[in-house]
């Protein structure tokens, strides 16, 4: 069987695990456990606080090779975004081949990748490599790179960290070099409620939350007007957004909850922190005064629900213009999706690109696909990758 064949069989493996984010990925795992076992690899778990759900981090040719050198790793997220309310044409979790293209959830994003990397297991193996190769392969990447930071901490702790790192998300095989962070938050008004006829005796909670919205919205305008500004980017400066409100029961009922989330998009070069504290700022010392005025207990609650660094490496950078000469390809960008590179590269230091096959505007719809054209083209840069790995 051919690489590429055997690629696709493992694919389909992997994608018959509905490792959809909230539900468990220990059946992915263990499959990919096992597999690497077969071939004399052993890999290292770093489950969850349930223990339902684990990463997975394996070294290849750490015995033969020179460890010091720190290797390059292979990353990759196990979890998928939902298929609920999606058109499918056929059974996402069951690879469809069709018009040159293969079908499923995660065929993309990202178990293309992490098939291709174990399908060229046994090569790696039968190469002299001259540093070693990991895996590193995560869950609830998709709800805000969650699951990795269990895996943070293992390379904290090891002697030697992998010297540099590709993310094998889907760009079309190019070298993205950048994206922006994320932070998001969760905003609880507690208003008061009475008769909407004696409507200033209460505290209108969707009104509140209408200003604090409208003043994030206003930072937002100035953040497209002021910058700063990073022109690789088709939206070149941060955003703010709010993206779902819940508020009031009836017209006639002063509302007393008003829960809305927004989120911040941030150029990897600028600071969140100070645009946070501008908006809790504002709701603390402007809105709350006001509402306390009228009655006691009412107040507004800014809860993080998930925050992950931007990813930011020079177009000189060493990792840059090597994957670049592998790929015989000098182009690169920066993306409009977060990766899990920016926490391996702010976190430990570990120079980041993301590269991988498929495209990202497959990913997350209906009939999900990644073209065998690109599947292939993954393969081939693995192969140049790991025999370049091997010369002495
Ligand atoms: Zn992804």
């Amino acid at each position: 069987m051919s690489q590429d064949l055997i690629a696709q069989d493992i694919l389909q493996q992997l994608v018959s695990f509905d490792t959809t984010s909230y539900k468990s990925n220990l059946a992915l795992v263990d499959y990919v456990q096992e597999y690497l076992q077969s071939y004399g690899v052993d890999s290292q778990l770093v489950p969850d606080a349930s223990g339902k759900k684990a990463n997975l981090y394996a070294t290849i040719g750490a015995d033969s090779a020179h460890p010091e050198r720190g290797g390059i790793m292979l990353s990759g997220h196990t979890d998928v975004v939902p298929v609920t309310g999606q058109d499918w044409h056929s059974n996402p979790f069951c690879l469809y081949e069709e018009d040159n293209k293969l079908f499923a959830r995660g065929s993309a994003d990202m178990k293309g990748f992490i098939a291709l990397v174990l399908s060229r297991v046994p090569l790696m193996l039968a190469q002299p490599l001259q540093m070693p190769f990991h895996l590193a392969f995560s869950y609830d990447e998709e709800i805000g790179c969650v699951g990795v930071r269990g895996l943070l901490t293992l390379l904290e702790q090891l002697s030697v960290k992998p010297a540099m790192c590709i993310v094998g998300e889907p760009t079309s095989m190019e070298v993205v070099i950048g994206h922006k962070g994320k932070v998001s938050y969760k905003v609880d008004v507690t208003g008061h409620a009475c008769h909407s006829g004696q409507a200033p005796l209460g505290v209108n909670a969707v009104d509140y939350a209408a200003q604090l919205i409208v003043y994030i919205n206003n930072m937002a305008q100035q953040s497209a007007l002021n910058g700063p500004f990073d022109h690789d980017y088709k939206v070149p400066y941060t955003t703010l957004h709010t993206g779902s409100i819940q508020g009031g029961t009836a017209l006639n009922i002063v509302p007393n909850h008003c829960g809305f989330e927004f989120e911040i998009r941030y150029l990897a070069q600028q600071d969140p922190a100070p645009l946070v504290q501008q908006i809790t700022d504002y709701a603390h010392h402007e809105l709350e005064p006001k509402m306390q005025a009228v009655a006691k207990g009412t107040g507004i609650n800014i809860t993080q629900i998930a925050s992950y660094p931007g990813l930011l490496i020079e177009p000189e950078a060493r990792l840059v213009t090597y994957v670049k000469q592998l790929l015989n390809n000098e182009a690169h960008s920066k993306v409009i999706f977060g990766t899990e590179g920016g926490l391996f590269q702010q976190r430990l230091g570990i120079p980041t690109i993301v590269c991988g096959p498929g495209n990202i505007d497959q990913a997350h719809k209906a009939n999900e696909y990644i073209s065998l054209e690109q599947f292939e083209l993954g393969g081939q840069f693995l192969d140049r990758l790991i025999a370049d790995v091997a010369q002495p």
